[in-house]
């Protein structure tokens, strides 16, 4: 079983952020509002996630790091959808698999908290403890029994920044979480938690960005977006500021970026990037996440369809009196 579990880490955690991605997907789906990440030298060394969530009963701690074993409903239909983020009961066994774990978690019910120490898969008994409402993962020592894994990662700086890129995403699609990222002692981002993304977009952009937007605001058959595009002064060299998110979840997309690009492009001829943030509301049968693991690809099953609503949308939200 620990030998399965190492080599199925390797589809799920393939470098530090991708440890802070199933984490953090986690602690929302905990029904968390403040989530806290620290790492040192990358993640690599250490990453500590703290959240507010509703925390793991202590018979349930264990179970919680078997391969497949997950609390979140399940259904062939579920499966399709994505309200909850995480649909595999992966992730735990995966990080334990090749990391040194501490668990200390508390329900709100339980009058003491649960400490758990899982190394490279093994176990020990879990213990009473005294601890906050919620939830604290120890992630140590990434990849310390696979070190043909950490051959592949790349200087702490590039672990550091992709761990970043993630969070910045994280809080821009949830506005109404505060997030908190640290990193060797210095805390790199703080978001307030106000449900107010223009806010999110100030914080992490800054001025220039969050005073340059255009409010997006469109519905067409059963397809919600909601957001901000950017006024067409602001322009990128890549597509590093374009944000959009599919119900909740972060992707990359090559027909969103074509309509959002060629939106810009036909308003003001000659446009390279912009920035926008914009969440996409589409009925869940409509797409297909499991295009990859990571889930950040996903396909339409009406291409053209998305392409033309977007595209209208965005040549909509340009052509604003206000500007
Ligand atoms: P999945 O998220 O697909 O259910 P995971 O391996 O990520 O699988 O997590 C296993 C289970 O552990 C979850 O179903 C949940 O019950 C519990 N769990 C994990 N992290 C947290 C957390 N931060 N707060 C509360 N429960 C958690
Ligand atoms: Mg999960």
């Amino acid at each position: 079983q620990i030998t399965i579990d190492k080599i199925a880490a390797g589809e799920v955690i393939e470098r530090p952020a991708s440890v802070v991605k199933e984490l953090v997907e986690n602690a929302i789906d905990a029904g968390s509002t403040a989530v806290t990440v620290e790492i040192e030298e990358g993640g690599i060394s250490l990453i500590r996630i703290t959240d507010n969530g509703c925390g793991i009963a202590k018979q349930d701690v264990e179970n919680a790091f078997l391969r497949h074993s997950t609390s979140k409903i399940r259904s062939a239909e579920d499966l399709t959808h994505l309200s909850s983020l995480g649909f595999r009961g992966e992730a735990l066994s995966s990080i334990s698999a090749v990391a040194r774990v501490e668990l200390i978690t508390k329900t709100r019910e339980d009058v003491f908290g649960t400490k758990y120490i899982i190394e490279g898969g093994k176990g020990r008994t879990p213990e009473e403890t005294g601890a906050p409402d919620g939830t604290t993962f120890l992630v140590r020592q990434l990849f310390f029994n696979t070190p043909a894994r950490r051959k592949f990662l790349k200087t702490p700086m590039t672990e550091a920044s992709h761990i970043s890129d993630l969070l910045t995403r994280l809080a821009l699609s949830h506005p109404d979480i505060s997030f908190r990222f640290i990193n060797n002692g210095q805390v790199k981002l703080h978001t307030s938690g106000n449900g107010k993304m223009k806010d999110v977009i100030y914080h992490i952009y800054g001025r220039e960005i969050a005073n340059n937007l255009i409010p997006l605001e469109f519905e067409k058959d059963g397809v919600r977006l909601s957001g901000y595009l950017g006024k067409p002064v602001i322009n990128r060299g890549n597509r590093n500021f374009e944000n959009y998110f599919v119900n909740g979840r972060y992707v990359r997309n090559s027909i969103l970026a074509k309509a959002i690009e060629d939106g810009y492009k036909d308003f003001t001829m000659q446009h390279r990037y912009p920035f926008v943030a914009f969440q996409i509301e589409i009925n869940p049968e409509k797409i297909d996440v499991n295009v990859h693991p990571s889930k950040m690809e996903l396909r339409f099953s009406n291409q053209q369809g998305i392409y033309n609503l977007l595209y209208e949308a965005i040549s909509k939200g340009l052509h604003e009196p206000e500007l």
